[in-house]
C-alpha cells in the first residue's frame, strides 16, 4: 500500500455528506492509500510515502464527463463550429455525420487519444465514452489513467439526407442487434481489463434510431448487469417531430411509455422538452416525468449553444428534481468551459442571475455525474471515497486573486490552472502534462485523418459537395 498526503492544502473542496453538497475547507491535509482516500482534516500523523505540498493548491474531486464522443469530434476543430443548416432549425448534426465521419481505426485512434489528452488537462478524471467499437479502444482507455465508462454505440436505423431538410431513416434491425451483442461483449471485456478502471454503459445511439424492443432489451440488459443505460433524446427538433409523428407523443414522453426512464437511465442532452419554445407542444410534462423519475441528463451546452440553441433551463431542471450532469459532446473537450457556459446560458435563458449558481454547475460536474453513473464513491472529497483528484495551481495568473478559487478556476483560468491530476490514487497529470499518452503526436495523426476525412466527403455528401464547399472556411483564402 502507498500512502499520498496533499499537506496543507491552501482550499479543499470537501463533500459534506449530511447535507448532500460540496463545503470549502482550508489549511487541511489530504490522504489517500492507494485508491481510497483516508483522511481529510488538520494535522495528519499516519503513514506517509510521498508528501505533495499543497500550499499553493486549490484541491477538488476530479470532474465527471458523462457524455462524450472522442472518436471523431476532435476531427470536427475547424470544422463543426459554425455548421449547421437553417432548414432543420440549425443542426448541422445529420449533414455533418453523413458527409464526415473517420475513415479508418487510425483516425479513431488518433482522434481519441487527443481528446483523452483534453479532458485530463482539464480535471476530467471519469468519462462516458460513446462510441461506435473500434478495435484498440479498451487498451488505449486503460492506457489513458482515466477512469472509464466505455459506451459502445449501436441502432437500427441509420439516417440519411436527400436535401437539406427532410431527415430518413433506413432501417436494418438485424444491424441493430448485432450491434447491441457486440456492445454488451465490450463492455464485459472493459469490465474485465485487469486496470480495475474500466465500466460500461449500455447505449442505444439515439431514441428515434433504435426499435421500442430494442431499446427496451437494452435497458434490461443494464438493470440485470447494475450498469448505467444512456440514449440520445430531444437533441433537435427534427428529430422531436419525427417522434411526435410516429408515436404521437414526445420522445420523452415516448421514453416513459417504454419504461426506460428512472435512475441509471441518462438522456443525452433532452433539450427540447414538450415545454420549449422552439416545441410549443400542447402538453407541458416532460420535465415533470424526468424530474419524477429519477432520471439524469448530460447536458453539453456548447454544440448546441453553437447552432443557436438553449436548454430552457438548467435551474428548473434541477428544481423539477432532475439529476443533472455535464458532458463535451465536441470539441474542446473541456468540462470548465462547459460549466462556465450552462451557467450562463441558464441565466440568459432565465433572464434571472439566481437561477443556477455556481455550486449548482460544480455539483452537476462531479457529484451529479456520479450519481447518474450509481457511482456515489465518486466527484466527492471525503474519507472512504474514491482517490479521483485534481490540484489547481492558485499562482496561475488567472486565478489571481483567489479570493473564491472555485470562481476563479470556473469563469476565468479554466484548463490553464489545472497542474496535477490522480485517478484511482495515480498520477496521470503532472506540472500540467498528461503522463501518459501523447498528445502532440496524436494532434499529427489528428491532422492526416482530417484530411482523409475531408477528402471522402463528396462520396457521402447528398449532393457530391467538398469538405470546403459544405463547410467554407471562416475567411476567404487569396487567390
Ligand atoms: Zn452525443
Amino acid at each position: 500500500m502507498t500512502t499520498t498526503v496533499i499537506k496543507n492544502a491552501a482550499w479543499v473542496i470537501a463533500w459534506d455528506e449530511a447535507p448532500g453538497r460540496h463545503i470549502y475547507r482550508r489549511n487541511v491535509d489530504l490522504a489517500f492509500d492507494d485508491g481510497r482516500i483516508s483522511f481529510l482534516g488538520q494535522g495528519y500523523a499516519g503513514p506517509v510515502d510521498r508528501v505533495v505540498d499543497g500550499s499553493t493548491r486549490l484541491v477538488l474531486p476530479g470532474l465527471i464527463d458523462i457524455h462524450s464522443h472522442p472518436e471523431h469530434e476532435p476531427l470536427y476543430r475547424g470544422i463543426r463550429e459554425e455548421h449547421g443548416l437553417p432548414s432543420m432549425h440549425m443542426t448541422g448534426l445529420y449533414e455533418r455525420s453523413q458527409a464526415l465521419s473517420a475513415t479508418d481505426d487510425d483516425a479513431r485512434a488518433a482522434s481519441a487519444e487527443f481528446a483523452y489528452c483534453e479532458l485530463l488537462l482539464s480535471g476530467v478524471t471519469s468519462l462516458v465514452d460513446i462510441s461506435p467499437p473500434w478495435p484498440g479502444w479498451i487498451e488505449l482507455f486503460a492506457r489513458s489513467g482515466m477512469r472509464g465508462f466505455l459506451a459502445p454505440g449501436y441502432n437500427s436505423a441509420r439516417w440519411y439526407l436527400e436535401d437539406d431538410h427532410e431527415l430518413n431513416y433506413a432501417w436494418d434491425e438485424a444491424r441493430g442487434r448485432a450491434g447491441f451483442a457486440a456492445a454488451l461483449g465490450v463492455i464485459d471485456a472493459a469490465l474485465a481489463h485487469p486496470c480495475g478502471r474500466l465500466s460500461g454503459v449500455v447505449s442505444p445511439m439515439q431514441i428515434d434510431t433504435c426499435t421500442a424492443e430494442l431499446l427496451r432489451d437494452s435497458h434490461r440488459a443494464a438493470k440485470e448487469r447494475g450498469l448505467p443505460f444512456t440514449v440520445h433524446v430531444a437533441q433537435s427538433v427534427s428529430e422531436v417531430r419525427e417522434m411526435i409523428r410516429r408515436h404521437g407523443q414526445t420522445p420523452v414522453q415516448w421514453a416513459e411509455a417504454l419504461g426506460i426512464l428512472g435512475r441509471g437511465t441518462i438522456l443525452g442532452h433532452a433539450l427540447f422538452l414538450d415545454s420549449h419554445s422552439w416545441i410549443r407542444s400542447w402538453t407541458k410534462r416532460d420535465l415533470a416525468i424526468l424530474g419524477g423519475s429519477g432520471t439524469a441528463v448530460a447536458h453539453c451546452p456548447t454544440p448546441f449553444a453553437r447552432y443557436g440553441h438553449i436548454m430552457e433551463n438548467f435551474g428548473d431542471y434541477l428544481r423539477a428534481g432532475v439529476t443533472m450532469g455535464l458532458g463535451t459532446d465536441c470539441a474542446p473537450h473541456n468540462l470548465v468551459e462547459e460549466m462556465r457556459k450552462a451557467a450562463i446560458l441558464a441565466r440568459i435563458a432565465a433572464r434571472d442571475i439566481t437561477t443556477v449558481t455556481t455550486a449548482d454547475l460544480f455539483h452537476a460536474a462531479t457529484a451529479g455525474g456520479a450519481t447518474a453513473l450509481l457511482r456515489d464513491d465518486l466527484g466527492r472529497l471525503a474519507p472512504g471515497k474514491t482517490a479521483d483528484i485534481v490540484l489547481i495551481d492558485l499562482e496561475c495568473p488567472q486565478m489571481q486573486p483567489a479570493r473564491d478559487p472555485l470562481r476563479s478556476f470556473v469563469y476565468h483560468a479554466a484548463d490553464r490552472a489545472v497542474r496535477e491530476v490522480f485517478v484511482d490514487g495515480r498520477q496521470v497529470v503532472g506540472d500540467g502534462r498528461v503522463l501518459t499518452l501523447d498528445q502532440k503526436a496524436a494532434g499529427s495523426r489528428l491532422r492526416a485523418a482530417q484530411e482523409r476525412m475531408e477528402a471522402a466527403a463528396p462520396g457521402r455528401d447528398y449532393r457530391r459537395r467538398s469538405a470546403s464547399q459544405i463547410t467554407p472556411l471562416s475567411l476567404p483564402l487569396a487567390e
